[in-house]
């Protein structure tokens, strides 16, 4: 979608602070982090939000990044968290499919 930020993230058209790249993916820096590691991961084909996905390996896919992310950051052992807000009750501020990726910190419960 040629006016969605996160599209142009994955496409290098704007720039970002890349944390890992796959055949499908993209995990980047929150620029507006919210605990000490916010790594924001999202599939590079566009996708509004989770009420979109037919894929179901595609989320699978996003979850293990996360996990890999949190683990190559030393965070795993402590402890982290993955949000996916959806809509607008759920948070959701970018309509690009993304999970957020906390940690870095003892996160609260629960959330506002
Ligand atoms: P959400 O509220 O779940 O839709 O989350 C959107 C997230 O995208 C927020 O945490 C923003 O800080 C983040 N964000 C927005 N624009 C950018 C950007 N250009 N680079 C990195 N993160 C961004």
């Amino acid at each position: 979608m040629s006016d969605c930020i996160f599209c142009k993230i994955a496409s290098g058209e704007i720039p970002a602070s890349l944390v890992a790249r796959t055949d499908r993916l993209v995990a980047f820096r929150d620029v507006s982090p919210q605990a000490p590691m916010h790594v924001l991961v999202i599939p590079t084909e566009h996708t509004a939000s989770l009420e979109e996905v037919k894929d179901g390996q595609l989320l699978g896919e996003m979850l293990l990044l996360a996990r890999q992310i949190a683990r190559d950051e030393k965070i795993a052992a402590d402890g982290y968290r993955i949000v996916l807000n959806t809509n607008r009750n759920g948070g959701q501020t970018v309509f690009h499919l993304h999970l957020h990726l906390l940690g870095g910190r003892r996160l609260t419960w629960p959330p506002g």
